[in-house]
């Protein structure tokens, strides 16, 4: 890739970090620039689509990290508690009304690896907390499987909130939630995410592949890998395919201890 090419893609992509971070309009740095050029917020961008297709054909490889997009953001770290303050009694979608709590999501706030659920269910919605029900307790056994203990990861979900009758996330649903996921990620920062099922996996990914073409890859993501499993939900459902998530974690432990980092 030529010099030109990986300086137009990196600025995409920082351009695509803060349009779902929610920034609806970056300032010229200097007043002397051309405003005209300057009249479109990032809106516009096409979504960070990856080849999926090409990317299962592939086995995964474990690449060295790039430069973190995060270390570009502004100096001041969003604190997970002032994300969970803008949200407050959040009342911007319909599940508002039928929730009971909101569930932001729970763990390390510097974790390096952060799993990304789908949404709360019934246990979630009782407790206000993510993954605490029968698919929170294989998703914790999952977890151990790689020599870490759940609080030093971080949890959270697409939806903060339960969808009635635990319905399948709406887009619109999705669309009003997701840039509380995606600040919830540049605070964490952290060196992988694990999006689990095909609700996390094709929301951070823009795609409608299906997961069992997803998982198992690492797909470079905003300074972080990510890689897409099976829900603990649908293992319970095929506990047959437990296999596969268990390579998959394996592979997110091997990278973790490839960066020699601690408690991986
Ligand atoms: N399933 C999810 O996707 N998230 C939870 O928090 C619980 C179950």
């Amino acid at each position: 890739m030529t010099d030109r090419k990986r300086m137009a893609e990196e600025l995409l992509e920082h351009l695509r970090l803060y349009r779902d971070l929610g920034v609806k309009w970056v300032e010229p740095p200097s007043a002397k620039r051309n405003t005209q050029q300057c009249q479109q917020p990032p809106e516009e961008l096409a979504p960070p689509v990856r080849n999926a297709a090409a990317a299962q054909s592939r086995p995964a490889r474990i690449v060295p990290p790039v430069i973190s997009m995060f270390d570009n953001l502004p100096e001041k770290q969003e604190a997970l508690e002032s994300i969970r303050a803008d949200m407050g009694d959040c009342k911007r979608c319909k599940l508002a009304n039928s929730r009971t709590n909101i569930v932001f999501g729970s763990g390390n706030p510097t974790a390096d690896l952060m799993f990304v659920g789908e949404a709360p269910g019934a246990s979630e919605d009782a407790q206000g907390l993510p993954f605490v029900g029968r698919a929170g307790q294989l998703l914790t056994k999952i977890i151990e499987s790689i020599e870490m203990k759940r609080e030093q990861v971080y949890i959270c979900n697409i939806l903060k909130c339960r969808p009635p009758e635990n319905r399948n996330p709406e887009s619109d649903e999705i669309a009003t939630c997701e840039p509380f996921l995606f600040r919830q990620i540049a605070s964490v920062k952290p060196k992988v995410i694990c999006a689990l099922g095909t609700f996390g996996a094709q929301t951070l990914l823009r795609t409608k592949e299906p997961i069992s073409r997803l998982r198992g890859q690492f797909i470079d993501y905003r300074g972080a890998k990510l890689i897409a499993t099976f829900h603990p939900a649908y293992l319970l459902r095929n506990p047959g395919e437990k296999r596969k998530v268990w390579e998959d974690v394996q592979k997110i432990r091997d990278y973790l201890r490839s960066l020699g980092l601690p408690g991986s």
